[in-house]
């Protein structure tokens, strides 16, 4: 939470924290209670209910500073001839001629005037054109300027927008690529909430004092799935999606309008099949997103058991240990990620046969290690190690263990 400062904040503060929970409710009821598509897709398509995806509100911190807070402001140009004088007003009062050659970005400007002898800046206009003439630069303003202004002087403000920037990310979480950060600002430039989720470890959220709770949530949902790896469904991510999705924060119908989480639209509750599995295909496989799941974080409760002979075809992250119960095989063709303190726990007679593929930590550390022993009580603490016998680990096909602690 980036407030503008401890005595104004313009933004939640430490009496919101539960509501900035709820929030988080909100999302995961949109990712886990979906509704059906109100835009079918051309061809018949599952609907999923669950895209069991879940954000996870691990801690709340608060911060002020006026500048980070500022994510869509007004900036003085810095330019030696500003202010300049002005050399006179046309008639129509649009076109105002200022001493020197000034060019500045169309668009992306603006002009204040300030009359001489007075310190406050004052009114704030749309510059639209820039023209150079000699010594002088004619300025066409897209509305009329009062009179009275021929006397002052005039500087520009440029619109800073760093919606998308890193800039939170680095100076307020020191580049921590363990977690997914969302940094709640504001903007000194008069916006309604906006968000922007560039990457797998930060959003940018802002002004969210300015909207309601459910839109606020319906926009994070939103910003959240860029950050998992969602595109927006305008063009089609997969081909299971409408080929067209007509964006602008209208209301969803089933002729134009999707109520996709990655759709402009009021409605945001549906993922499509294939957007679910490519979230989970990305953290199942990918390290860079794999390290920012709670399975990073060794928990027994998330312990895996394997009670009957069992083949796995398809990348695997475990938050615990994995048990395999006496006389049982576990095949491995796939990818499987432990998280730092995390065992093998094999049982007597158990076998792990792991084919052509790797076991490893894929959060950045490493995991502990295959331990054996005659029956696990699910206390590792009380667990009596017997040693390894032939056969209980079988590596084929270049299989192999990474990112393994030494072992005795
Ligand atoms: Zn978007």
């Amino acid at each position: 939470m980036v407030q503008y400062s401890k005595t104004d904040p313009r933004n939640y503060t430490e009496k919101d924290t539960a509501a900035l929970k709820q929030q988080f409710d909100l999302i995961n009821l949109f990712y886990n209670e979906m509704e059906a598509p109100t835009l079918k897709p051309t061809k018949e398509v599952d609907h999923l209910r669950s895209a069991r995806i879940r954000f996870q509100v691990v801690e709340i911190r608060f911060h002020q500073d006026e500048r980070l807070w500022d994510r869509i402001g007004l900036h003085p140009a810095e330019n030696r001839q500003l202010p300049a004088a002005i050399d006179s007003i046309s008639s129509g009062r649009k076109e105002i001629w200022i001493a020197g050659n000034h060019m500045y970005r169309i668009g992306n400007k603006k002009a204040q005037f300030r009359r001489e002898g007075m310190q406050h800046l004052d009114m704030q206009f749309d510059t639209a054109f820039f023209h150079r003439e000699k010594k002088m630069t004619k300025i066409i303003f897209r509305e009329s300027v009062p009179v009275e202004y021929a006397q002052g002087k005039i500087t520009f403000y440029m619109e800073e927008d760093k919606n998308c920037h890193d800039d939170l990310f680095h100076n307020l979480a020191q580049s921590d690529s363990s977690y997914l950060h969302v940094f709640y600002t504001g903007a000194s430039a008069r916006k309604m909430a906006f968000g922007c989720g560039p990457s797998p470890y930060y959003l940018n959220v802002s002004n969210y004092t300015n909207g309601g709770e459910w839109a606020n949530a319906q926009l994070s949902a939103h910003e959240l799935g860029h950050c998992v790896g969602l595109s927006h469904t305008d063009f089609p991510q997969f081909d299971d999606l409408p080929k067209k999705d007509k964006f602008g924060f209208i209301d969803c119908d089933s002729i134009e309008v999707s109520n996709n989480i990655m759709g402009y639209n009021k409605c945001r509750r549906y993922l499509s099949p294939k957007q679910i599995a490519w979230v989970h295909q990305e953290y199942s496989l990918k390290p860079y997103r794999i390290r920012t799941t709670a399975y990073c974080t060794y928990n027994p409760q998330y312990t895996w058991t394997i009670r009957k002979n069992t083949t796995w075809n398809r990348a695997m992250v475990i938050g615990g240990d994995l048990v395999i119960r006496k006389g049982k095989t576990l095949t491995v063709n796939c990818m499987v990620s432990l998280p730092e303190g995390a065992h093998i726990i094999l049982e007597e007679g158990a076998k792990l046969i792991l084919n052509g593929n790797v076991i490893t930590n894929n959060c950045g550390g490493t995991w502990n290690g295959v331990l054996y022993c005659r029956k696990f009580s699910g206390d590792k603490s009380r667990l009596k190690p017997v040693k390894k016998k032939k056969g209980n680990v079988q590596l084929q096909n270049g299989g192999r263990f990474e990112r393994m602690q030494q072992q005795n």
